[in-house]
């Protein structure tokens, strides 16, 4: 598939929604990663919105080179058919230097070259200690965002009032790798910007992301989101299905049966003279019937699959 970076949707949207599915190309889609597609797909659909594709393709080492291709042909042949072409983070390393040149001119983030063994120590809440350090590091160095004290909270469109407090659950997180790669939290920040990204749909794991990422938002005074978290799947062992983990990959050869199970699990009550439909018929019934606050309130769900 050839790489774009004509990320902007067409103008074929009547409403100002525009979502995205945002997968990391470190394996083939899974049940769950396509649970997160299908979400985002359908509620920026009923509401006669845009629906982007973004490879998160920030750590070569971990990207097997055919996985980006792997993932988008799932999605075609899933019938999940995005808005103009796809955006690879790769190609935004210097967008994401100035956001950082930017913050580090304000003061607002700082080497730090503490050790994961100290970090450890710390209670893996960052407490500060490189803030208040005179000279620079000699050895390689993160750089960490300085958070405030302010508790950060959201409306989650399905899961409901949600509060983090960086400070206290957190501390000053890191947007700069030590291995010089650009951290999630701030390419994700940069992109949804760049994007117009109106609202997220995404799995539970990261809600707990969703506080950074608003905070990083409001320092750079970027526009705000809407989140919906949806549950993740796990396995008998209550273990998230996961590429570390090695969930198995979906086999496409199955799109219908996929997309009904799914449906199910997303609370959607689908009919089940659905089950033999095709896919476009299938997608097309949900669409029409997408209900959000139909979708469990829960953070996991188990799956067979
Ligand atoms: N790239 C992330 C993942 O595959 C998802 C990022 C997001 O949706 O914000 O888990």
């Amino acid at each position: 598939m050839p790489k774009s970076t004509t990320v902007h949707p067409e103008k074929n949207s009547a409403s100002d929604y525009i979502g995205r599915f945002a997968p990391s190309p470190t394996g083939p889609l899974h049940f769950g990663s396509l649970l997160a597609a299908l979400a985002s797909f359908l509620d920026a659909r009923a509401n006669q919105g845009s629906w982007l594709v973004r490879i998160e393709d920030l750590d070569p080492p971990r990207e097997p080179a055919a996985c980006a291709g792997l993932i988008l042909q799932q999605l075609t042949d899933l019938g999940l058919h995005w808005d103009g072409g796809v955006l690879y983070q790769s190609t935004r390393l210097e967008a994401y230097e100035l956001i950082l040149k930017q913050l580090q001119a304000e003061e607002l983030c700082f080497p730090c070259d503490c050790t994961r063994a100290q970090i450890k120590a710390m209670g893996n809440v960052y407490d500060g200690s490189c803030r208040r350090r005179i000279s620079a590091p000699t050895k390689d160095f993160a750089v960490r965002l300085k958070v405030d004290a302010a508790d950060v909270s959201f409306e989650d469109l399905i899961q409901g009032h949600y509060v983090q407090n960086l400070t206290e659950d957190v501390g000053d997180f890191v947007i700069r790798r030590k291995d010089k790669l650009f951290a999630y939290q701030l390419a994700v920040v940069a992109d949804d910007e760049m994007q117009n990204i109106t609202h997220v749909i995404r799995g539970y794991d990261l809600i707990d992301s969703t506080a950074r990422q608003i905070f990083l938002q409001q320092t750079l005074n970027y526009s705000k989101l809407e989140y919906a978290h949806i549950p993740i799947i796990v396995d008998k062992m209550g273990q998230k299905l996961s590429k570390q983990a090695f969930a198995p990959s979906i086999d496409t050869d199955h799109a219908a049966s996929l997309i009904y199970q799914s449906l199910n699990l997303l609370g959607q009550s689908p009919p089940t003279a659905l089950e033999k439909e095709n896919t476009q018929q299938q997608l097309q019934w949900a669409i029409k019937n997408w209900d959000l606050q139909a979708v469990p309130k829960l953070g996991s769900l188990f799956s067979s699959k």
